[in-house]
């Protein structure tokens, strides 16, 4: 439990229970009951379903929803607040219609809304806002196709808001609401000059992409006055950028947007709303600190502060509270979803048992690597070392020059590897480990083949670093006696990941179990709800995995909502292939081959079956 840090990341979702299954704690009823996951995995493969797996937990969205409103509520019931919490949902951190439909039907008792950043956002929005007290906040581009379609909602009592992310998208709005004779309710998204820290600081500040600046504003407010459309104007929006990992840049942003805020109010604006975007940050890591994957506040702090602040400044300037609304986005899903995938083989490097001595007519330079054996406890460890990397060194130039051959050098790097595994092994126990035996200590590190692609499902680990809480589900009542890094099974040298959470921060390898050849032994990645599910990519082809939502009921686990992944057929389509045409293509050439008397005419058969079958297999390795 500590080794992998699960109670501080995990967030009272995860833990692991006395058989050393990590379980995740789902309400069955009134109560909450741990559901190991090694257990769903059991489940699922019996049913024929295969690694990997990415398991949605409804019920932690639920309570992520209820978590971030009750915080909301709280803070405004102990400060007295006038004015009401009331969030939205950006649909781009994980636009799966599962996740659209629960946060609609579940959030309703919050008039939980959703935010729209493009036309595809707003279409799949439509059709879910039920709450006539919800909103539905448009950011993004507008062009005339998507603001007709949000006047026309407007007119259906939808609380639609377009909010301007652009100068120009001002007057398109005035030219169609008067070609419709539909009033919009407009905002206004600022670029607050306020920088953030963390992986997305550049989403916020003078340089951001996004939102008018003070001179572009004053100009909006001006057109809006000048053309009557200024009792339109009822939200004022920023965003920080997402991943907001200290509260005083998140308060230092909300002290600048309500100046500008009441600014507009001051004005005559019928100021209502203040969205204060999002940015409330997951504590991936478990620091509880201002690092990138982490956030040195709570969901209850974050509500606080942001209803301190607002309510300071407007007391301060005499206008009414507003109704405070976030695009939280991380923190509502991140927890949502779990990855599951099995290792298929194990590369070992560290070489704990002594190989066979070499034999008495091998050439001198293993001789004199055998000998550093029995050097070890006596002498310098970094003379040992020394010693060990010339030798290994020479044996590599022997080969090369013909002089040992293919066995000799491999009998020599089993020796050269047993020592350094040695070597390792007693440098750990010194004061101060020398450099070069740090370094040997991290290429001692064994790689562990996983079934998944970094690229498919753990996108923002391979593009930014992103950290994940990763680790085995099971055998957690045996120590975990080796070290190891990720290998996912694309062809490319950046399909890794080499950092991971251990007990005293981060680490390069994650501390797994031996593996034998054919053992059956699961890691899971979690918290990867949020972002990684669409931002994955095709790369080598390996498509969409196997999703299942798990819930209990009384006592028994409950998959629902099953989604196959991709096929070969499927990826193959995606990038323009015709799998019926692939398949009659190679029909012909087996028959060619037929005709050639390379192959008999029943062997042809087994081969397009072959061929067949595999179009419609799943893309990762199938055991
Ligand atoms: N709102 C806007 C405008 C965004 O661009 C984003 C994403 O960066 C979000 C909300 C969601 O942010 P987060 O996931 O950090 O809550």
């Amino acid at each position: 439990r500590e080794l992998y840090g699960v109670q501080r990341w995990g967030n009272g979702y995860f833990d692991i229970n006395s058989d050393g299954d990590v379980v995740v704690q789902l309400r069955d009823g009134d109560s909450t009951v741990p559901v190991s996951l090694q257990k769903i995995i059991e489940g699922l493969a019996d049913r024929g379903s295969a690694m990997p797996q990415l398991l949605r937990f409804r019920d932690l969205l639920d309570r992520r929803i209820e978590d971030l409103n009750e915080s909301f509520l709280t803070a405004i019931k102990e400060t007295s607040y006038q004015g009401s919490y009331r969030g939205v949902y950006p649909i781009k951190v994980n636009q799966q219609q599962q996740v659209i439909e629960e946060i609609s039907e579940f959030g309703r008792k919050y008039n939980y809304g959703l935010e729209a950043g493009s036309k595809p956002e707003l279409i799949a929005a439509l059709a879910y806002m039920q709450d006539p007290n919800a909103y539905l906040i448009c950011n993004g581009y507008k062009d005339d196709e998507f603001i007709d379609l949000a006047l026309r909602a407007i007119q259906m009592g939808i609380r639609v808001i377009m909010v301007l992310e652009m100068p120009s998208e001002l007057p398109a709005i005035i030219a169609r609401s008067r070609a419709l004779d539909i009033r919009p309710e407009l905002g206004i998204r600022f670029r607050l000059s306020t920088k953030s820290e963390g992986h997305w600081a550049e989403s916020g500040g003078d340089r951001s992409v996004f939102g008018l600046n003070s001179p572009q504003l004053i100009d909006a407010i001006d057109l809006l006055k000048s053309e009557g459309f200024l009792d339109c104007l009822t939200l004022f929006h920023y965003h920080q950028g997402s991943q907001l990992p200290n509260i005083r840049a998140i308060r230092e942003a909300a002290t600048e947007a309500v100046r500008v805020f009441v600014s507009l109010a001051q004005e005559g604006a019928p100021m209502e709303i203040l969205d204060m975007g999002g940015g409330l940050a997951v504590d991936y890591d478990g620091s509880h600190s201002n690092f990138a994957s982490s956030c040195n506040y709570s969901l209850k702090e974050y509500a606080a502060n942001l209803i301190e602040v607002v309510q300071q400044h407007c007391d301060e300037t005499n206008i009414p509270h507003p109704t405070l609304v976030t695009e939280s986005g991380r923190a509502v899903v991140a927890y949502y979803s779990v990855l599951v995938f099995n290792i298929l083989d194990v590369t070992r490097f560290s070489q704990p048992e002594e190989p066979a001595a070499p034999a008495k007519d091998a050439h001198d330079m293993l001789h004199n690597l055998w000998e550093i054996r029995n050097r070890i406890d006596r002498n310098d460890l970094q003379e040992c070392f020394n010693d060990a990397l010339f030798y290994r060194d020479q044996v590599r130039d022997l080969f090369r020059h013909g002089v040992i051959d293919l066995r000799a050098r491999s009998a020599a790097e089993k020796i050269y590897w047993h020592v350094c595994t040695r070597i390792a092994a007693k440098a750990q126990l010194l004061d101060h480990i020398p450099e070069d035996l740090q370094t040997l200590q991290s290429n001692l590190i064994d790689f562990y083949y996983a079934n998944f692609s970094v690229f498919q499902s753990l996108p923002d680990s391979w593009a930014i670093d992103q950290l994940f809480p990763i680790m085995p589900i099971h055998k957690l009542d045996t120590e975990p006696t080796h070290r190891a890094i990720l290998a996912d099974i694309t062809c490319d040298c950046d399909g890794k990941v080499d950092r991971f959470i251990n007990r005293d921060g981060t680490t390069t390898y994650l501390q797994v179990h031996d593996r034998q050849p054919g053992e059956e032994y699961n890691i899971a990645a979690f918290l990867v709800g949020a972002y990684q599910e669409t931002l994955g990519d095709l790369h080598n082809l390996l498509g969409d995995p196997h999703v299942v939502s798990v819930g209990i009921e009384e006592g028994e686990i409950i998959y629902t909502h099953e989604v196959e992944g991709d096929s070969v057929a499927d990826v193959l389509s995606y990038v323009e292939y015709d799998p019926k045409d692939l398949e009659k293509r190679f029909r012909n050439f087996a028959e060619k081959a037929v005709s050639k008397g390379k192959i008999s005419a029943k062997q042809r058969k087994l081969i397009v079956d072959a061929y067949r079958n595999g179009l419609s297999g799943y893309t990762y390795y199938e055991s």
